[in-house]
């Protein structure tokens, strides 16, 4: 057989490169993580070749008994993982999961509650630019602007006075805990469908350190790549909702938005789940919370402001509203020096969402690759630096980036990723 190479050299360097880019720069995006070598094998398996339209034993098509195996193993385990009743593997990705929920609970025109976009809430809560903030009647919660927490009164104020169909709990830039109780209860109130987007925090959630969605939810979805450290991918969970409920949201991702299933990410979601369940996982995700809190702790120490004053899951927001440079400055130059960050709204941020003035950071991946808390706080450091830097200019900016650069491959080559 041609070798990658030999075939397509153009895509084997693009290859070679992100493979170095991975190895050689920090990554800290707080949706990111490195995938374990048995979930990236898996999904160049013979299952990559299979259509299993529908679900395991009820399929479209002959020949689906071994996919039928890594379907059933994948929902067995996820259902351990997180105690419930149901589990949907099959949503390609966690957009899609969230487009099942909105079409199995709701119809066009309802109205739905979510966490505003520019205070930590995802595209798919609600956004104008995205399906569900066209197709509904979106009404959105946010922050008190001088905790930076949820303000639940303010919540359910609002809840009361639009009465939702539908209100969303989950967040992709909130660095708090959320009180899942108390919108369960908000919820209730005025008789809405309560869904937490656990996306961000599932690994955590999994590992018993983030405050689980189950016992208050209708239903969850999640990704399956964030702090979960599975392949791409989405799923869909409940607890104690009954069989038509249930039903409902399977139609909602079979036939109602996807065809066939991914049986490649369904597989490797099965091992991803599988390692989830081993204890290192519980000791890796405690090791993200304190690296977290590490970084976070040195940020303020050197007069970097934190929305809601600090962390308590795997990520954090700079809020960087005073000062000279934009959040957009500040991702291009930690970028330069080989630090992967994301520039990010901040609370009112005045500036749009392609500028910002903030920068969301997170500690999956450099856990995962073995970094922990004296690592952590000399990558603030540099951070720091960097950022201090830039409202300096000139020379000095770029011999501070060519420094943090050499420092940061200097501390990635003794924690490799994938090249043991
Ligand atoms: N939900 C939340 C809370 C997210 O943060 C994200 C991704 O960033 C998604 C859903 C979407 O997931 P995907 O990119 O897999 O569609």
């Amino acid at each position: 057989a041609l070798s990658l190479a030999d075939f397509d050299p153009e895509l084997a360097e693009a290859v070679r490169l992100e493979e170095g880019r991975q190895e050689d720069h920090v990554e800290l995006i707080a949706s990111e993580n490195y995938a374990s070598p048995l979930v990236m094998a898996i999904q160049h398996s013979v299952f990559t070749n299979k259509y299993a339209e529908g679900y395991p034993g009820k399929r479209y098509y002959s020949g689906c008994e071994h996919v039928d195996v890594a379907e059933r193993l994948a929902i067995e385990r996820l259902k351990a993982l997180f105690d419930c009743d149901y589990a949907n593997v099959q949503p390609h990705a966690g957009a899609q999961a969230n487009a099942a929920v909105f079409l199995a609970l709701t119809n066009p025109g309802d109205t739905v509650m979510g966490m505003n976009l520019a205070q930590g809430g995802h595209l798919t809560h609600g956004n104008p630019s995205n399906f569900s903030g066209r197709h509904y009647r979106i009404v959105p919660y946010g922050l008190d602007p001088e905790t930076g927490l949820i303000d639940y009164d303010e919540m359910e104020r609002i809840a009361l006075q639009t009465r939702p169909k539908m209100l969303i709990g989950g967040f992709s830039a909130y660095s708090r805990h959320k009180d899942w109780a108390r919108m369960r209860a908000i919820a209730d109130k005025v008789g809405a469908v309560f869904w937490v987007d656990m996306a961000h925090v599932a690994g955590l959630v999994a590992a018993g350190e983030y405050p689980s969605p189950l016992p208050h939810a209708h239903v969850v979805t999640s990704t399956t790549h964030k702090t979960l450290r599975g392949p791409r991918g989405g799923i869909i969970l409940a607890r104690g909702q009954g069989e038509d409920f249930y039903k409902r949201l399977d139609s909602a991702v079979f036939p109602g938005i996807q065809g066939g299933p991914l049986m490649h990410v369904i597989a490797a979601k099965a091992i991803a789940f599988k390692e989830a369940l081993l204890p290192e996982f519980k000791t890796y995700q405690r090791q993200v919370l304190s690296n977290a809190r590490a970084m976070a702790a040195v940020l303020q120490q050197r007069g970097y402001r934190i929305v809601s004053g600090g962390t308590d899951n795997h990520l954090m927001l700079i809020d960087l509203s005073d000062r000279p440079y934009t959040g957009k400055d500040a991702d291009a130059a930690l970028s330069d020096a080989h630090i992967t960050a994301n520039k990010n709204s901040v609370p009112n941020d005045p500036r749009s969402p392609f500028v910002t003035s903030g920068l969301r950071i997170g500690t999956p991946a450099v856990t995962t690759r073995g970094f922990g808390i004296d690592e952590c706080e000399r990558l603030a450091g540099w951070l720091c630096e960097v950022l201090d830097a830039l409202e300096v200019g000139g020379e000095t900016q770029v011999a501070v980036r060519a420094r943090v650069r050499e420092s940061v491959t200097e501390l990635c080559r003794r924690f490799p990723v994938y090249r043991w």
